[in-house]
């Protein structure tokens, strides 16, 4: 059964067929090889990086996500309370290093999911 487009994101599937994994390794917080990808698609045979530097413009989708989860928590620390600017200093930072690896590889995967096209036979599920 083929995967809904969000559940291709946010399970780092293959952007064309949904089904093989786009990174080497499935947890992110192995830091030793966290861009570690396939370079072409276990099941179908995708390639991931049709050119040199090709996740480089993952960097724009990676800073969209980190200013909404900022703002996010901006938001909701001033509705249950009246933080003030170190407290929420401290706790962007901390936030930053904890999910900054999933916010690395989710926004990959959202880029693939932009630029590479789902193959046609296969979307009769959808
Ligand atoms: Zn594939």
């Amino acid at each position: 059964m083929a995967r809904s487009l969000l559940a291709s994101i946010f399970g780092m599937r293959c952007p064309s067929c949904r089904e093989g994994k786009l990174f080497s390794n499935s947890n992110p917080y192995r830091l030793k090889g966290i861009a570690e990808m396939h370079n072409r698609c276990p099941n179908c045979g995708q390639v991931y990086e049709p050119e040199p530097g090709f996740f480089y413009g993952s960097m724009y989708v990676s800073y969209g996500i980190t200013v909404a989860i900022y703002v996010a928590i901006v938001v909701l620390m001033t509705i249950f309370g009246n933080p003030g600017i170190w407290e929420i200093v401290i706790s962007l930072s901390v936030v930053l290093i904890i999910v900054a690896p999933m916010v690395f590889r989710l926004s990959r995967s959202v880029w693939a999911h932009m630029f590479i096209k789902r193959k046609k036979e296969s979307k009769k599920n959808d």
